[in-house]
Formats: structure tokens, sequence, C-alpha cells
């Protein structure tokens, strides 16, 4: 089969690849030598040039049922056909009602009030916006400041750029006034450590140190992922987010977990704060909601958060928020069949049976040239390498180029290899995938 004959493939080079400004990409370097998925089936894209490839890392943290779900596409379809849409203001829809109580079920308990949004980005800005509400409606309206952390990705809205901590965003484009924040928990004591390391637990006193320097009065909340998946795997110590918890509860600050990465099973419980046994006040979501087929998210808020803004003059908006897309009706339906699916197939708790094999497998990768550090947890790996010295560009992206050509898709973030393979994975697909990146380390020089 030749390149032009493939479903959905594009010659490189060719004018058509001009047009599509590409996110968080090199373009220029990409439409060199473009890497394109056509089509998808189960764990495996097909590449633009008719290979198999193996699925390491669901899409992008989200196809956690697995490719080309036929009961996921009826179900959009059906919706399409029946309701395409309806305003999400002032009007209802039943479908959006439904999937929310069918969310709200499997909720950790009393995080049961679920607002809708479009992505992972919209979530985290709806999250921290119903913080400040929150307090407002309070008598704590001084309560404006937002806490982040080091290393923190929580998407490309303002609010998200601003709480996230990388510098990128920072030089580039400006961020909120009034944002701190906390330490990252990356400490060279825990290299290879396998689940949750053991040092350091004192980095959530950060927020003491905040409260001392700021005031808890103008404190609203601290966000954090429960396990920091986009730049590059970082696992909470043993005892963090338990005294993150309780140093936001002694202060009256709101506690956050952005689980756009971990919600949805990646840790083998329905969310991070199943796993952890920690209860954030909020919790955003997206990606694994709809098994990535279409474009949503939620935010998870504490049953008391919800009834405080509910107090006002029944005709006043409680939360001037909202996205035109709000339970969107053909989001809605991918999300109920998605549901169904991670239920029937058990896929919610899937990855605390692998993990253990999951935990053995990638950390066979240590003793790999320049492999520095190895973190896992649930059904999620980061990989380390050495940085590069004296060449441009991170070994790691070479490392993608050649995983890719050996038939496996794996993810990176500067030097450092991501794993999140979709939540049917079977043992030999891990095996697989760690005899790949075992043959493409040993190429690097
Ligand atoms: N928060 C976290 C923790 C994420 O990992 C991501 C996306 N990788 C986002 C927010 C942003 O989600 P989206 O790209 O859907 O806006």
């Amino acid at each position: 089969m030749t390149v032009h004959e493939t479903p959905g493939a594009i010659r490189a080079n060719s004018p058509s690849l001009d047009a599509y400004w590409m996110p968080f990409t090199a373009n220029r370097q990409f439409k060199r030598a473009p890497r394109l998925l056509a089509a998808a089936e189960g764990m495996h894209y097909t590449s633009g040039d008719g290979r198999r490839i193996l699925d390491g890392t669901a899409g992008l943290w989200c196809v956690n049922a697995g490719h080309g779900r036929r009961r996921i596409a009826e179900a959009v379809e059906r919706q399409l056909r029946t309701l395409d849409y309806a305003p999400s203001f002032q009007m209802g829809h039943p479908i959006a009602f439904d999937f929310a109580e069918r969310l709200a079920a499997i909720a950790p308990a009393g995080l049961d009030r679920i607002f809708f949004t479009g992505s992972g980005s919209e979530s985290v800005d709806t999250a921290l916006k119903i913080a400040l509400a929150y307090h407002r409606a309070t008598g704590n309206a001084s309560r404006t400041r937002l806490i982040g952390r080091e290393r923190g990705y929580h998407g490309v809205g303002f609010g998200g750029i601003s709480v996230g901590g990388l510098v990128n965003n920072r030089r580039v484009f400006t961020t909120l006034p009034g944002v701190d924040h906390i330490r990252h928990t990356h400490d060279p004591r825990n290299a290879f450590a396998k689940g949750q390391p053991e040092h350091g637990a004192e980095y959530a006193d950060d927020v003491e140190r905040l409260v001392a320097l700021h005031g808890a009065e103008t404190i609203a909340a601290v966000i954090v992922e429960p396990v920091a998946g986009s730049t590059g795997v970082l696992v909470p110590p043993k005892g963090y987010l338990e005294r993150l918890r309780s140093l936001c509860d002694r202060h009256g600050i709101l506690l956050i977990f952005d689980e756009v990465i971990t919600g949805f099973g990646r840790l083998g419980t329905p969310f991070a704060a199943d796993y952890f046994g920690v209860k954030p006040d909020l919790f955003t979501t997206a990606k694994g909601l709809t098994n990535g087929a279409i474009p949503m998210g939620a935010v998870f808020v504490r049953r008391e958060i919800h009834d405080a803004l509910m107090h006002g003059p029944e005709s006043q908006i409680e939360l001037f928020h909202g996205y035109t897309y709000s339970g969107h009706p053909a989001a809605c339906a991918a999300g109920l069949a998605t549901l169904d699916i991670y239920t029937e197939e058990g896929l919610l708790t899937r990855g605390a049976e692998l993990a253990g094999y999951w935990e053995n497998a990638v950390h066979g990768l240590r003793g790999s040239r320049h492999v520095v550090d190895i973190r896992n947890l649930g059904l999620v790996v980061g990989i380390e390498l050495e940085p590069r010295t004296g060449a441009p560009g991170a070994r790691a992206y070479d490392v993608l180029n050649d995983c890719f050509n050996r038939g496996l898709l794996i993810r990176v973030t500067g030097d450092i290899i991501a794993l999140s393979p979709p939540l049917i994975v079977e043992r030999e697909h891990i095996d697989t995938m760690v005899q790949t990146l075992s043959d493409a380390l040993a190429r690097l020089d």
C-alpha cells in the first residue's frame, strides 16, 4: 500500500500541511517528517503509511477504554439524530441530567455536584471560579489568592497557566496577579522509587509558609494534580496529600485536585481521591470522561459548596459562569456509553490488577542507557533520561521517533518519557512496550 492510498494519509511537504497550526508542536520540524495517525482500533493506531502502532499513551491520557468503541460511536450518532444541540443556559435537556446523576453515583462520597465544561482547561478555570464564588458567598470575599505548584500543569486558560508552574507560560504570556506556588515534590532521594516515594511529605508545609506570608484570610484555594502527569509523572510522597488536606482544613482553604489525567481509572481506582483516601473539595476531570471521543470536562464539587451558592434570591443566577457546550448532548451520550463500558468491563479498577506487573516490567528498564529515574503508579510511568550536553534537542525526542518507527506511541516532555496505556492493555502489550523502549534506548548515544 502506498502512502497515497492509505486513508487519512498526507504527503510530506504537500501544501496541505501548511494551513493547520498544530498545538504544542514544533510545527516546522514536524511538517518536515510528519507522523500521522489515520485510524485506530483497540490498543492500536494505524499510521498514515499503514503500519500498526501500539498505543502506549491512551492517545493523550484519555482513551482509557481503548479505541474504536462502537457503543460510543452509536450512542453519539443516536443522540445527534434525536437532539443535536439545545441551549445550555435557561434550558435543559434530559441527557445532561442523566449523565450528571451517573457521575455523582461513582464520585467519592459528598463530591456529587457536577458542572460540565468542554475540556480540562475549562474545568480548571471553572473550579477556580467556583472556589472564589464560594468564599464570596460565605462572607470571605478577601479570600482571592490562588496557590498552585511548581511543575503543575493545569491547561492553557489564564487561570490554568497562572496556577500552573511552567516557565514558558510565564515567559511568553502574562499570568493572573495574586497567585503563588508551593514547591514541586520531585526529590533525587526518591530516584527509582516504586509506587509512592518515601521522602518529601514536608513539601506540603509550603502552604504554611504562604499562610505566614500572605495571611490565611487572603487564600482561596490550593490546586494540585494528585500525580503530576504532563510535567514528568511526579508521584506524591507518602503522607504528602494527607498533609496538604490537613493544612487546608486548618486554614479554611479549599483543596482542588486536578484529576484530568488521574480520573477514570488511571491509578486503578475511579479517581485519585479514592486511591489516596484524601478528599478534595472540588476536582476537575476531562479526557477519560468520554474516552476522548468527544471533547468534554466535568468539575465535581462538594455538596456544601454547591449548596452555599444556592442561597440568594431564587431569580438570581447562582454562578455567573458556563459554556455554550456545557453538557453538550453528544458529549453526554459519549460519556454515558463510556461509563457503561468502564463499569461492565471493570476498567476503573483494572489498573489495580495490573499495577504490580506494570511496575516490575517498567522498572526492568533501570540500567538502560541514560535512564536516571523511573517513577510509576497505577498504569502510569515516567522514565527520565539524563540531559544531553553539547548537542541540541532532548534524547527523549529521539526515542519517540525511534519508537514510532518501531510501532510504539510514547509521549515525551523534555527528557522524560511517559507511558499510560489504555486500561484494556494486556500483559503482552506491556512486554512489547518495554522491549521496544529498551531497544530504542540501547540505540541512543
Ligand atoms: N489539567 C491536567 C492535569 C492535564 O493533564 C491537562 C491536559 N493534559 C489539562 C488540565 C488540560 O486539559 P485540556 O487539554 O483538555 O484543556
